[in-house]
């Protein structure tokens, strides 16, 4: 049965809103797009095209996996985030707009050489070397597939002469170096939380989401382990939780860090936690 491309709008978006999918209509558009090989602005001008059965079978395959709740990263292999599209595999968390505040902030000083710490797909430190055209970076990730991704989206930025890659969990396996600034955005979802979120959570990699334990230890643990990686008046920034921003506080306090400041993002939810390298060790 031949489908024209304005019938499988209507097909695809009643099958996504009838699961509960908020932005049906943009998604079945964006589907659509992606199994005709077209942009979505482009569909929308040839609405009396046909679909040919590799398509069709193609466009099942997409609602099906959608309607199950499957991120649409996952179905096109792709998330847009800060400047540039990322390749996403369920190997690594999808990246959100949220984090683009963590992006945003880090690049509101100068710096050289940048480390992140949990780099999953990539696109944190991608982005501000896309930005920052004369500084040089490290992806650390203890998950090899992860770091394969982040490696991938490299070579599609063609930025894979100033970024190296290590594996490692946090700072345990890196060598003797310092950075102006260091990156995280680390699981920091609380276990109890996890059943109260989206479906399409639930697709992505578990111990990118949380530490099983509060949330706020792998803050404790990176907190801990990065004096030795930070330059002098270096940063260290954190994406956190919404209300995460008085704990993380604490806890960079505690370690001796300066000038801690909890930053908001465009929706006035604190997103970011900033601090210096201490002048001197306390203890
Ligand atoms: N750094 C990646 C991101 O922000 C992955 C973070 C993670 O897996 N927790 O999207």
């Amino acid at each position: 049965m031949s489908q024209s491309f304005q019938a499988a709008l209507t097909h695809a978006g009643q099958r996504l809103s009838g699961a509960g999918i908020e932005e049906f209509r943009r998604e079945a558009r964006i589907l659509l797009a992606f199994v005709v090989g077209l942009d979505p602005l482009q569909v929308s001008m040839r609405l009396e095209e046909v679909l040919n059965a590799e398509q069709s079978a193609k466009l099942e395959a997409a609602l099906r996996s959608r309607v199950a709740r499957v991120p649409m990263s996952h179905i096109l292999g792709y998330r847009d985030f800060y400047e540039h599209r990322f390749i996403v595999t369920p190997d690594v968390l999808d990246p959100r707009p949220e984090t683009e505040e963590l992006v945003a902030r880090a690049l509101s000083a100068p710096f050289e050489n940048v480390l992140d710490l949990g780099t999953g797909s990539g696109c944190i430190i991608l982005s501000l070397l896309a930005e920052n055209s004369s500084a040089r970076g490290l992806a650390v990730d203890q998950s090899a597939q992860a770091l394969e991704v982040a490696r991938r989206n490299a070579e599609n930025l063609r930025l894979t002469d100033r970024l190296r890659f290590c594996r490692s969990d946090w700072c345990q396996e890196l060598s003797a170096e310092q950075f102006d600034v260091i990156v995280s955005n680390p699981p920091y979802i609380h276990p109890a939380a996890l059943k109260g979120l989206s479906p399409e959570v639930h697709h992505e990699p578990i111990s990118a989401l949380t530490d099983n334990i509060d949330g706020l230890s792998h803050y404790a643990t990176i907190a801990h382990q990065a004096h030795g990686f930070l330059a002098p008046q270096g940063r260290l920034l954190f994406e956190i939780g919404y209300d995460q921003g008085a704990a993380v506080a604490e806890i960079l306090r505690k370690e001796g860090y300066g000038d801690i400041t909890i930053l908001e993002d465009l929706d006035h939810r604190p997103r970011v936690v900033s601090c210096r390298a201490r002048a001197e060790k306390m203890e």
